[in-house]
């Protein structure tokens, strides 16, 4: 049985927030900190005293460790949404779902991101019938994410597809499950991302 003290649930603790790094897990009352009536760890009731500054930190924090980027690799994916018309708290997010380990993830072929990471890296993810093994690679309207033929009966993606069956995936995106693959339909936009993530605080935090 998961217990709690699971290494990773035990970053959620630490920083005392949901940061979903466990797939669909994070969504269920089996999740230990959506069993607790305060922010989780030895400093939970004293993080909800957290004011400005603090709030905005512990937001792009929460978005760093929710999509598993170093903050070289946040600052990047700012500057892009930054550069871009529109609203960049809602540019950000986009930016980071259309991110490939994100989409390997919520194709279902991975039951977290980190694990979709892996895959990536290891090779077992193409793109329009090519491998591309770079997580941060940004997939575009029309591509074609699956994984590769010779990693179909690999037990572990044949799960997590299973389960995704169960969960659904975004509306911007379109599973052929028995193919291991899913279409980009359409860009993702902010109304797709169902995190509980307050963007806005980020921008307030970059406009200092
Ligand atoms: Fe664990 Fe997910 Fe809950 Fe975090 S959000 S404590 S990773 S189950």
């Amino acid at each position: 049985m998961a217990r709690y003290s699971d290494s990773v649930c035990r970053l959620c603790r630490r920083e005392g927030m949901k940061l979903f790094l466990k797939g669909d897990r994070c969504f269920k009352d089996k999740c230990a900190i959506e069993r607790r009536n305060y922010p989780p760890g030895q400093h939970g009731r004293r993080r909800s005293k957290l004011l400005g500054y603090g709030i905005q930190l512990r937001e792009k924090q929460k978005v760093k460790r929710i999509y598993g980027l170093l903050e070289s690799q946040f600052r990047l994916a700012f500057a892009r949404a930054n550069s871009r018309k529109g609203i960049t708290g809602s540019n950000l997010l986009e930016e980071l779902e259309r991110r490939l380990d994100n989409v390997v993830y919520s194709l279902g072929f991975a039951a977290s991101r980190a694990q979709a990471r892996q895959l990536v890296r290891h090779g077992h993810v193409q793109i329009n019938g090519k491998k591309v093994s770079i997580p941060s690679y940004r997939v575009s309207k029309g591509q074609v994410v699956a994984i590769k033929e010779k990693s179909r009966s690999n037990e572990q993606i044949k799960a997590s597809v299973e389960t995704a069956r169960a969960r659904g995936v975004p509306a911007w995106l379109d599973l052929t499950p028995e193919n291991f693959s899913g279409s980009v339909v359409e860009l993702p936009k902010r109304e797709d991302i169902k995190l509980p993530i307050q963007e806005q605080l980020i921008v307030e935090l970059y406009s200092k």
